[in-house]
């Protein structure tokens, strides 16, 4: 993809701008794919099946063009801006981000959301059998048409938890780390009174871990017998929400292009 088409595809009015900042990247469940330009270069960027597998060549020669064509368009800006990027420390500027870096990871909430991650990897370890049980019993389910039981619909609902859980379990910790580093680097829209990229970014951590204890009320009544260890990852995340409410108390009521406005 070259820079004229990246531009043509900015200019188009129905994209939301700025909408792919504050998701949650789970693009095939998002209402919004026609009105985000990062979803349109991304179709037209790995348009070919074979350029979006990460085991082919295809996959890394793409995205060598596509920082390429990002460093072009980077460069032209900085040019037009009259920016001298000889006058920048980089050395400087990349010590300050390790700096910052070490210091959001050892945040409270940063901490209790790597946890959070291994606690879901160490569930899932020890529950293999259970969903191996599981299947087993839709399946007689299915063959004995059980009367009063769905058990296609408890199918669907066990997946949905499951794909939940997993998409924001990481999720959580990089959105957390992103809110903090924003804070510490002070960002000039904190001068400037507009809305902070922080704030931004926290709420998606709290909308990914409102989701993630739907997901697990759901899952605690699929297994009843797990009632214990899913309590435990619940109140878990509650005090991470909380955790994350206290250290950012304006995130709640950042307003999400797209997500949180109307046209
Ligand atoms: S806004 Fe929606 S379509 Fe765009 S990157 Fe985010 S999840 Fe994907």
């Amino acid at each position: 993809m070259d820079k004229e088409l990246i531009k043509k595809l900015a200019a188009n009015p129905n994209f939301i701008a700025g909408i792919y900042n504050y998701c949650d990247r789970w693009c095939e469940r998002c209402p919004f794919t026609s009105r985000c330009l990062n979803f349109a270069l991304g179709e037209e960027q790995f348009a070919d099946p074979e350029a979006r597998d990460i085991n082919n060549e295809a996959f890394w020669q793409k995205l060598i063009e596509t920082f390429q064509v990002t460093l072009d368009m980077l460069r032209e800006i900085v040019e037009q801006e009259g920016v001298d990027l000889d006058s920048l420390d980089v050395e400087e500027a990349v010590e300050e981000e390790r700096l910052n870096e070490g210091i959001a990871a050892n945040h409270e909430c940063a901490r209790a959301a790597a946890v959070y991650g291994e606690m879901v990897d160490n569930w899932f370890d020890s529950a293999k059998s259970l969903f191996e049980e599981k299947d087993n019993e839709l399946d007689l389910k299915v063959r004995l048409a059980i009367p009063n039981t769905d058990p296609f619909q408890e199918a669907a609902s066990l997946k949905d938890s499951v794909e939940i859980i997993c998409w924001y379990q990481h999720l959580i910790w990089v959105k957390i780390m992103r809110a903090i580093e924003g804070d510490l680097r002070r960002r000039p829209e904190i001068l400037n009174g507009l809305p902070r990229d922080s704030d931004g970014s926290a709420k998606v951590a709290l909308i990914a871990i409102d989701r993630s204890i739907a997901a697990w009320g759901a899952m605690r009544s699929h297994f009843p017998e797990q009632e214990d260890t899913i309590l435990d990852l619940l109140v878990h995340l509650d005090r991470l929400r909380r955790k994350i409410e206290k250290t950012f108390p304006d995130a709640r009521a950042f307003v999400r292009p797209g997500f949180d406005t109307t046209d």
